[in-house]
């Protein structure tokens, strides 16, 4: 029996030895008293890499959204977001409950929001019936929407609109990382058309834990007293921070790897009646599918997989996602494929 191939989630993968050496190695301190020399370098450099004068580390990507959105918020304030987005679907409801905000969301397409959507969606200020709109919220790569890239210059018209119209812009780059491989648009021009940005480093970097939330001096200061208020002031974190800055050096690149194993895994399902993954093209790791009825439905699929050693992640009653990352190998990615060919064809009619 080979070893399983777990293709749920780029937050599956393990630290590498390497990586659990130089976490072992860390030079700490207690980072609630700033004096964990492994967070500062981490929080320098990655404030660096997005052409801002601050980050503040913290343990999750959710956490490092909802301190973002509590920062640059007061209650009653309304954000507007994609549908499908991480901040409104899958963080507990973390706006309404931390910060007090509503969120109005826009159906994008595969996650994406053109300006045009968003420029009757502001609340005029001089009524003093209406929510006051505050923030636009972006996400890329788009995770529901299939790991979609943000098209830049998509990007560029909704900052530029939102701030003439005063409104502060964040973005949830859990996936950035994916975005700034798949189209060698660098970090800082992503970055300059927000004023928060969020990344992650547990997901396709590969670190165990941590996100960074980055943007102006003054925002990570007022940030600092948010992470501690939601409980995420850490002690000697740098053992932690290590892993992340052995990601940044060491696992940036390689995610053209994943997504190339993720266009073998794609060709595969593509190919197979009853399946459709979407987008049209997959652009990055992830491959967000949805299952014809005929074929049966998403839990069927995927036990029908886990059977044969390939685990998917069954996303809704039609839909299933698979991910590369880095514990998934070309070669485990050719299996896949191979298995979804094998396991899914639809048996030939049988003539009478
Ligand atoms: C994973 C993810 C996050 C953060 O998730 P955590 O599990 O809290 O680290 C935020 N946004 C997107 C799009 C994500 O995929």
């Amino acid at each position: 029996m080979t070893a399983i191939i777990d293709l749920r989630s780029d937050t599956v993968t393990k630290p590498t030895a390497a990586m659990r050496a130089v976490m072992a190695a860390a030079e700490v301190g207690d980072d609630v008293f700033g004096e964990d020399p492994t967070v500062i370098k981490l929080e320098e450099r990655v404030a660096d890499m997005l052409g801002k004068e601050a980050a503040l580390f913290v343990p999750s990507g959710t956490m490092s959204n909802q301190i973002a959105l509590r920062t640059q918020t007061q209650p009653g304030d309304e954000i507007l977001c994609d549908l499908n987005c991480h901040i409104y679907n899958y963080e507990a409801g973390g706006p309404a409950v931390l910060s007090g905000v509503t969120c109005r969301t826009i159906d994008g397409e595969y996650g994406v929001l053109d300006v045009n959507q968003l420029k009757d969606k502001i609340r005029p200020t001089d009524d003093y019936h209406l929510v006051r709109t505050r923030m636009v919220c972006l996400e890329n790569t788009h995770n529901r929407g299939g790991g979609k890239i943000y098209p830049i210059d998509k990007i560029e018209a909704i900052s530029r609109w939102a701030r003439a119209a005063g409104l502060v812009m964040h973005l949830d780059g859990a996936r950035l990382w994916n975005a700034i491989v798949a189209t060698g648009i660098l970090a800082q021009k992503w970055a300059a058309h927000f004023d928060s940005v969020s990344v992650c480093f547990s997901k396709g970097l590969g670190a165990p834990v941590g996100s960074a939330l980055i943007g102006s001096r003054d925002l990570i200061d007022r940030g600092r007293r948010i992470r501690k208020l939601f409980g995420g002031g850490m002690r000697q974190a740098g053992v932690l921070a290590a892993a992340c800055l052995y990601a940044i050096d060491h696992h940036i690149d390689r995610l053209a790897e994943d997504h190339h194993n993720a266009q073998t895994i794609a060709e595969a399902m593509f190919d197979t009646p009853g399946l459709k993954p979407y987008p049209p093209q997959i652009e990055t790791n992830l491959i967000w599918c949805r299952v014809d009825r005929e074929l049966g439905t998403a839990e069927a699929i995927t036990a029908k997989l886990e059977e044969r050693g390939i685990r998917v992640f069954t996303a809704g009653p039609q839909t299933i996602r698979a991910c590369t990352h880095l514990d998934v190998s070309a070669v485990q990615a050719e299996q896949a494929a191979e298995t979804i060919r094998k396991a899914l064809k639809r048996p030939a009619t049988v003539k009478r």
